[in-house]
């Protein structure tokens, strides 16, 4: 599905320096030693690039290894010291050897609101990031993706553009439940409703007639609800500009409520749904009963839930919808995700322009912008709680990968696409925001220290390159996952 026939081979960097994700402008560490770069060797070569690590994350845990490429899929894990000949190698030493991380929740906005983020931008960011699998929201660019007429004019949009693999999720909103399975049938991951305003006009909530609705039908062709739940009788007019009045504005009740009545639909019709940047630590509760029970629910959370508390959000570029909250709801989230309540950690990257982002938490557009920074900001704050990058690769790649039905994604296993990230667990850099690929430099990480720098991001075994002519497909979701 996502792995051409045999992509042409890339002459190897001679050092790791202007790859994609390469030194952070800040990063005081060195690189690492230059790669060894061995021509064509006689004979045969049965491996187009082998990379090597003393630390790779593969399936079944951290190992040193010789991971085998060809044709873009990873083809045999060898033994680190193994000579197996090849047309390029690269030995990482003690660098991490990661899968490419799989991004589920993005808003590239592009086409229609472009000027906020768009496919080539956030691609690079992405891969600069070590995420090589990005599924795109179905709002904020336009027209919104509720039919397959609209999916065409976003691929069309996205096509050539892309330095990672992309795919889409479909919108359910009023009226549209008969464009659900055709949507479906076209390729798109699943289906994002919203249970409170959205933010945009074109994309409407959800009532509980219309939400009931387009739950039964998915479940007609066993497809997937992503939910935005929030409950909007919970949610009132904030009344001042500050943060501490956007928060009390939209209280982790409203959360909570909205979460039951998805499980509860999800257990009437026996829909699998998954609910949204769960910022509530008082969520867990009724998700860990409904799994208990049976109920085909799964659910995620974002970076700034987890390493951002609401005493140090400091200006809009901070403000996100749910909001971001204390210090103890924090410490219950990264329990939550320990225990595997919360499966997956994804960014929900939803930049804007900087005109937006007006100092009054009531009128500021809401959207964290964070593509690039993810791993590096989750891992700084699971190191610290004593999580391994084991876990982080789990919530980041794995059961992304899984909730979009991707078995080619998010694992270092033989089969899986060759989707690599080099990286250096233990290099600091300071986030600059001018210096990300994010179309706008704006994020709530700008100043902040961090630990784990991207050295390199390989797609289906090339290295993606800065600048180069992108190679990143457009997914659609398998027939038979
Ligand atoms: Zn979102």
């Amino acid at each position: 599905m996502s792995n051409p026939a045999s992509p042409p081979p890339v002459p190897a960097p001679a050092s790791m320096e202007g790859w994609t994700g390469g030194r952070a402008p800040s990063d005081p560490v060195p690189a690492p030693e230059p790669v060894a770069v061995m021509g064509r060797e006689g004979g045969a070569v049965p491996f187009d690039l082998v990379v090597r690590s003393r630390r790779v994350f593969a399936e079944g845990g951290e190992r040193a290894l010789a991971v085998g490429v060809r044709d873009g899929a990873i083809a045999a894990l060898l033994p680190y010291d193994d000579p197996v000949p090849a047309r390029e190698r690269v030995d990482l030493g003690e660098v991490c050897l990661l899968p490419g991380l799989v991004d589920t929740h993005v808003h590239v906005n592009e086409p229609g609101r472009t000027e906020w983020e768009g496919f080539a931008t956030a691609t690079r960011a992405a891969a600069a990031g070590g995420v090589t699998t990005i599924v795109d929201m179905p709002l904020n660019s336009l027209p919104p993706t509720v039919g397959v007429d609209a999916l065409a004019v976003k691929r069309a949009a996205a096509a050539g553009k892309c330095a990672v693999d992309v795919g889409f999720w479909g919108g359910a909103v009023p009226g549209n439940v008969p464009a659900l399975r055709p949507l479906h049938e076209a390729g798109v991951f699943g289906f994002k409703c919203f249970l409170s305003p959205s933010g945009v006009e074109e994309f409407p909530l959800l009532e509980e007639d219309g939400f009931r609705a387009a739950m039964r039908e998915i479940a007609s062709f066993d497809g997937l609800m992503v939910v935005h739940a929030e409950d909007p009788e919970l949610l009132t007019e904030p009344t001042g500009p500050t943060y501490r009045q956007f928060l009390d504005s939209r209280p982790g009740e409203s959360e909570r409520r909205a979460v039951e009545r998805v499980i509860a639909v999800a257990r009437e019709f026996g829909t699998r749904a998954h609910v949204l940047h769960v910022s509530s630590a008082s969520c867990l509760e009724p998700l860990e009963a409904a799994r208990r029970d049976g109920v085909r629910i799964t659910a995620e959370t974002c970076p700034h839930y987890l390493t951002i508390t609401a005493a140090q959000v400091s200006g809009p570029e901070f403000k996100c919808c749910p909001p971001i909250r204390d210090p103890g709801n924090r410490d219950e989230l990264w329990q939550g995700l320990a225990a595997g309540v919360l499966s997956c950690v994804v960014s929900d990257h939803s930049p804007s322009t900087p005109d937006l982002k007006v100092p009054d938490f009531a009128a500021a557009w809401g959207g964290v912008s964070s593509l690039q920074l993810g791993l590096p900001a989750v891992w700084t704050e699971a190191r610290s709680r004593g999580h391994g990058l084991a876990r982080v690769t789990e919530w980041m790649a794995a059961r992304p990968a899984a909730l979009a039905g991707l078995p080619a994604k998010g694992r270092i296993a033989v089969g899986a696409d060759a989707d690599l990230v080099a990286f250096d667990d233990t290099a600091p850099f300071t986030v600059d925001a001018g210096s990300l690929r994010h179309r706008n430099p704006i994020t709530p990480y700008h100043g902040r220290t961090l630990t784990g720098v991207v050295r390199a991001t390989w797609l289906r075994g090339r290295p993606v390159t800065d600048p180069a002519p992108p190679f990143g497909e457009l997914l659609a979701r398998p027939v038979n996952p």
